[in-house]
């Protein structure tokens, strides 16, 4: 009798720190994550009305955030920022060479709850005209880039973004046997398109989104214009009555990752290592990503894997 008294004692603090988690730390009016829909990848193979016909089991004025091309600072942490100050997950598709580069971020996105699928190696341009060799080299060196910025592969979800949407039934039919999600999106902000303004952004998203009424709702974390908009999209959400879903894949992720530390080296180069509690401890795998101190040259290098033709490229894969 004890014992299940303990056990009910138990089953109610669980609930009171649950129902405690939910409230937005600083933030009473918070937009906050109404719930979590967890899919299982068997069951899903192509998502999002732009392209396809099935999409997420979402309800009306449901939404599912997600940010594709990133990680790139400073935009992905002022975005990160926004999305915490609001209590929001999203889901990140993320490129191989940019998590290579930003390993920190990428793990910062998985530590504050985000779900992080991956969108190619290189971003390549008009990705559906490319050798299926080519494609496969893409999607798996980029599956595992982000993979080794993590540096745990359960950290991964197995959700993939087509880069610039670029499909063809072979390209899918690969994703599918890799049991991958392959995620297009209901709502395409255009927030790429140049000269967009965070207003402009703003207006556009939410004139989709009403038309549709719920869906998943595609951004870019690598812009300045988004990064401004965002904030104010949060609230135009919550004045609207929307509510965000945060999706993630059916099985068993780590709960955090530990922190990389940069440990500058005698080359003028950044080491970053896992932070651990215990330099000592000989169980604990050390992983180091060496990256070149950051420099404008190195910022410009990784601005510049999206040659200026992207848009139009893009403007081209979205038939606008
Ligand atoms: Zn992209």
């Amino acid at each position: 009798m004890r014992f299940i008294v303990a056990l009910f004692v138990c089953t109610v603090a669980g609930v009171s720190v649950a129902a405690a988690a939910e409230v937005c730390p600083g933030n009473p009016d918070a937009l906050g994550t109404s719930r979590v829909l967890t899919i299982n990848p068997g069951e899903f193979t192509r998502l999002g009305t732009v392209q396809y016909k099935q999409t997420l089991p979402l309800k009306d004025h449901e939404v599912v955030l997600t940010f594709d091309d990133g990680p790139l600072p400073p935009y992905s942490d002022i975005i990160l920022d926004a999305l915490a100050s609001q209590c929001v997950k999203a889901t990140y598709f993320l490129v191989g060479q940019m998590a290579h580069a930003y390993p920190s971020i990428v793990r910062r996105i998985y530590n504050e709850g985000h779900t992080i699928g991956t969108h190619s190696q290189h971003h390549p341009h008009a990705f559906e005209l490319l050798s299926m060799q080519r494609v496969e080299r893409e999607v798996d060196v980029g599956i595992n880039s982000v993979t080794a910025a993590l540096g745990d592969a359960n950290a991964l979800s197995p959700f993939f973004r087509l880069p610039g949407f670029g499909r063809t039934n072979a390209i899918e039919r690969f994703l599918e046997n890799k049991q991958l999600v392959t995620w297009s999106a209901d709502v395409d902000t255009n927030d790429w398109w140049r000269g967009s303004t965070p207003g402009a952004i703003v207006k556009r998203a939410m004139r989709r989104l009403d038309a549709k009424g719920r869906g998943i709702i595609l951004m870019h974390d690598i812009h300045r214009a988004t990064a401004m908009a965002l904030p104010i999209l949060l609230r135009e959400l919550k004045a609207n009555g929307y509510h965000v879903v945060h999706v993630t894949a059916a099985g068993e992720r780590p709960k955090s990752l530990p922190e990389l530390m940069a440990l500058p080296t005698t080359d003028g180069r950044v080491s970053l290592t896992v932070q651990t509690s215990d330099s000592s401890d000989s169980s604990v795998t050390r992983q180091s990503h060496r990256i070149r101190k950051r420099s404008e040259s190195r910022h410009h290098a990784v601005h510049s894997y999206y040659p200026g033709g992207l848009s139009d490229d893009r403007m081209s894969a979205f038939g606008q």
